[in-house]
Formats: structure tokens, C-alpha cells, sequence
């Protein structure tokens, strides 16, 4: 078979080449560095960790992650045996020695002879005659080849960072305290789901904003403008008390049905997934720490025992616009000769970022190879993770997304609450044999 090229070496690039390596196909692999830096990475190896040594939870029962995890290890993943090999004392998490972890990736790689290395930056779209070819560059893309997808793709379809609003699952929001309604009952009046706050509660969340701690900066993104469509809450709280009550949470248009009263503010939570799972609160991009979040936003009204899916935040970072621009099988509609994969698809995290190049190194082999590729079934992690970044999130507010149990369909028998997660899971390890066994069709 033709090789395959795979742009960037990081957590989902090396993943994709040893997906496709291990049927048989070759790859080349152009890595930048060290030729060319980012602002994060500090050596020429593959899979650097940039910040923190953790994978997260490795509970594969209850947290979707270790899910993520365990489907990974039976799917021959390079990133989780290397993780595993190099694995430090964390509790229930799965941390690595950092150098370890990189060099036994790196050294598996450079061992294959079917992977040819080019240390050079990809500076342009790949040309069409390199065919089958996998983009994952990551958060950090270089400028020119982020500028030239952008130029191919639209200003509207990368990012160059995120502002992510905390998304809820939705059986956690108090509907005795909360309401569906919709600002002047537009579109089908109920597309909003409400949370009421009187005065007093009002200022005394704008007095937690304003206290919260908050994440800083690091230096070289200190120069990365905000929007002002997306500033984050506590900025809009410091321009004054009540800046927020005439932005995100102004309560024009609503009533109350609890008073039947117009409150004095409200908190707004829209649909942020297809399945309806899960609700994104509007306007919340914020950079309080995950823990002062979880504290002041269960003050809201109707929220005091939210469950979030997502914590928001607000960081560098290139993404594109994959609902809009990716086909299922992760290639651009408009250029089916290019694939992406790992954090740029809008996905976020170590884990999730190896877990989109290894679906990516799949179908890209399955294509070398004159087979149809097979996505994995929508109730494993993996295809709950593709699924919602090639589909099932919104296009409109798109942002980079973690693996939650609120990307997976709801179970189809009746299942307490409290043995959703471990159901959910046991039918995600069971539908991944069944696709990690299916014999493949020709093309
Ligand atoms: P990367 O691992 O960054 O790999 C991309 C590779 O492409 C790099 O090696 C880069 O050198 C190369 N490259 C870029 N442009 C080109 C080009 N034009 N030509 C050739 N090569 C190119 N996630 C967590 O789970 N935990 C954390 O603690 C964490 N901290 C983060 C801290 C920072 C500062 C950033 C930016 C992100 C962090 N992330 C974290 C998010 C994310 O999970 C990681 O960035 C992860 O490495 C993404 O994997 P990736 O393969 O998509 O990108």
C-alpha cells in the first residue's frame, strides 16, 4: 500500500502512525520539531507531555476516561502501553514519568521500518499528491499551516483559542426551581432551560465572581486578544456590578412560572448536544479554577447539585470547526484527501487527543488498504468522542470537548441512576469487541 503521511508527532499523530503501522501500511511522519519549536514543548520527542503528567481517572466503571482508557489498551493502543509501562504512584489516576512515557513512544516509532521520520514543519496544505494524509498539529499548529487552513476553510471555521462555558448534565438541573422558556418565547419557546436569581442572590454571585480564584495566564498567551463576544464572566463582573444583568444574564423576555414574576436575573443553560444529555450554561466562558467554579455556580438557583460535564476555561488553542468542516470518517468534505486528528478537531485533553488519532490512523489504513472504514460504535467512547465532534455538537458554539458520559446514547432499558455509568460502560466494552472483531469490506 501507498504510506500514508501524518503531520505532527504528538499524542494523536503518534497514535494515528502506530495504528496504521500495525496493519501493515507505511507511514511518514513530519514532526517539526526541533527544527521549528512550539511555545510549550521543551524537547525533540515524540508524545511530550506539555503541562501535567496525568492521563485523569483510570476507573474504567465510573469515569468515562478510564473507559476511554480500557478501550484504548484493547484497540493496541501505542500511547496507553506506553502510559501503563511508565505508570507512577496516583492514586486511582493514571500518571506517567514523563520522559519515560515519551522516549518508549518515540523509540517504538523509530524502530518500525515502516515509519520514515522528517523533521520539518508542514508549512502549507498538504498537496493532493500525497494522498491519504492525517493533520495533527494540535493546540500549538504552526502559525503558517494554522493560517493556511484557515485561508482554505474560512475565518469562521478555526479558532486560534477557546472560550468554553461549563456544560451540565441535564438530569442533574433542578426543574422544581428551573424552567424551559425562551426569551420572548422565540423559535419553539422552549429552547432555554431558566435559572432565576432575585437581587440579593444576584449581587452576591457577582461578590464570588469578583472573589473566585482565578487561573492565570501563561506569559506567551497573555497577548492573545479576547473577543469581546466571548470575555469571560469575572471580566464582564469588573466592569461593574451590573454589567452581567444587562449581558448574558439579563432577564428580558422570561417569566418565571414558580411567581409567575420576571426575575431580576437569570442564568440561561442551552442544548449543547444532539441527544439532548447536555446543556451548556450561555456566556460562562470563564478562568475561575474547576473548584471555585463547582463552588459558586451550584449557588445558582435550580443548579445546587449540578453535575458538570465540563468546567470552563480559556486558553490558547487552534481548532477547527469539525462539525461543520469533517466528514464521519474525520476527513475534510472539501479536501476528503486530508484527515485530522487530536486536539485540533476540538477535542480536549491528552487522552482524548491520542484517542481521535487512533480512529483517524484506523480508517486512514483501512483506506490504504481498499477497505471501508468502520467507525466505532456511537456507544463506546471512542464513537461517543467522534460522533460528537463530527456531528453531534452544534456547529453555532462549537468548542473543544472532553469524554463525559453525556456524549453516549442513553441506555435502552431502564437502569437506576446510580448504575447508569457502570451499564453505559459495560455496553461500550461489549460493543468494542464486536468492532474490533468485524472483518472489514472492500471498498
Ligand atoms: P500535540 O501533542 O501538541 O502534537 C502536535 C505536534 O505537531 C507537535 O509535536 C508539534 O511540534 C507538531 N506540529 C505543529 N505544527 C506543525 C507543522 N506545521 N508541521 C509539522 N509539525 C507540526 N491536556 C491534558 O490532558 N492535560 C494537561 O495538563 C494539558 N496541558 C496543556 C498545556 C498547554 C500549554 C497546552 C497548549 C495544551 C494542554 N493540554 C493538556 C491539551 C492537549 O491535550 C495537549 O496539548 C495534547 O498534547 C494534544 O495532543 P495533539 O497530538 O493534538 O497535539
Amino acid at each position: 500500500p501507498l504510506p500514508v503521511h501524518v503531520v505532527g508527532g504528538g499524542l494523536a499523530g503518534s497514535e494515528a502512525a502506530w495504528q496504521i503501522v500495525s496493519r501493515g501500511v507505511p507511514v511518514i511522519l513530519h514532526e517539526m520539531r526541533p527544527v521549528k519549536p512550539t511555545d510549550a514543548h521543551a524537547t525533540d520527542g515524540f508524545a511530550e507531555l506539555v503541562c501535567s503528567n496525568s492521563f485523569r481517572s483510570d476507573d474504567p466503571v465510573s469515569n468515562a476516561v478510564g473507559l476511554l482508557h480500557e478501550e484504548m489498551r484493547r484497540a493496541g493502543s501505542l500511547i496507553l502501553r506506553a502510559a501503563d509501562a511508565h505508570k507512577v504512584p496516583a492514586g486511582g489516576a493514571l500518571a506517567v514519568d514523563r520522559e519515560g512515557f515519551s522516549a518508549a513512544v518515540t523509540a517504538a516509532l523509530t524502530a518500525s521500518p515502516l515509519v520514515t521520520v522528517l523533521r520539518e514543519e508542514v508549512p502549507e496544505l498538504p498537496p493532493a499528491d500525497w494522498g491519504n494524509t492525517i493533520l495533527a498539529t494540535g493546540p500549538l499548529t504552526s502559525p503558517a499551516l494554522a493560517e493556511a487552513i484557515r485561508a482554505f476553510t474560512g475565518e469562521e471555521s478555526l479558532s486560534f483559542f477557546d472560550a468554553i462555558a461549563p456544560i451540565v448534565h441535564k438530569d442533574s438541573i433542578d426543574m422544581s426551581r428551573a424552567w424551559y422558556q425562551s426569551r420572548y418565547d422565540k423559535g419553539d419557546g422552549a429552547d432555554y432551560i431558566n435559572c432565576a436569581m432575585d437581587r440579593e442572590q444576584y449581587y452576591a454571585f457577582i461578590e464570588a465572581l469578583l472573589a473566585g480564584e482565578k487561573t492565570d495566564f501563561k506569559e506567551w498567551e497573555k497577548n492573545t486578544p479576547y473577543f469581546e463576544g466571548c470575555l469571560p464572566i469575572e471580566v464582564m463582573a469588573e466592569r461593574g456590578p451590573d454589567t452581567l444583568s444587562f449581558g448574558p444574564m439579563k432577564p428580558v423576555g422570561l417569566t418565571d412560572p414558580h411567581n409567575n414574576r420576571r426575575p431580576f436575573a437569570v442564568v440561561q443553560l442551552r442544548q449543547d448536544n444532539a441527544l439532548g444529555t447536555l446543556y451548556n450554561m450561555v456566556g460562562f466562558q470563564t478562568k475561575l479554577k474547576h473548584g471555585e467554579q463547582t463552588r459558586i455556580f451550584r449557588s445558582i438557583p435550580g443548579l445546587e447539585n449540578a453535575s458538570f460535564a465540563r468546567l470552563g476555561g480559556l486558553h490558547r488553542n487552534t481548532f477547527i470547526n469539525s462539525p461543520r468542516l469533517l466528514d464521519g470518517n474525520l476527513r475534510l468534505k472539501a479536501r476528503p484527501d486530508l484527515r485530522f486528528a487530536g486536539q485540533v478537531t476540538g477535542v480536549e485533553g491528552y487522552v482524548e487527543s491520542a484517542a481521535m488519532g487512533l480512529i483517524a490512523g484506523r480508517f486512514a489504513a483501512a483506506q490504504a488498504l481498499g477497505e471501508l472504514p468502520a467507525p466505532p460504535p456511537p456507544t463506546t467512547a471512542l464513537g461517543a468522542l467522534l460522533n460528537h465532534v463530527t456531528g453531534g455538537a452544534d456547529e453555532k458554539t462549537f468548542q473543544p470537548m472532553n469524554v463525559n458520559f453525556g456524549l453516549f446514547p442513553p441506555m435502552e432499558t431502564r437502569t437506576k441512576k446510580g448504575d447508569r455509568k457502570a451499564a453505559m460502560s459495560a455496553r461500550a466494552l461489549s460493543d468494542l469487541a464486536a468492532w474490533l472483531g468485524v472483518v472489514p469490506a472492500a471498498a
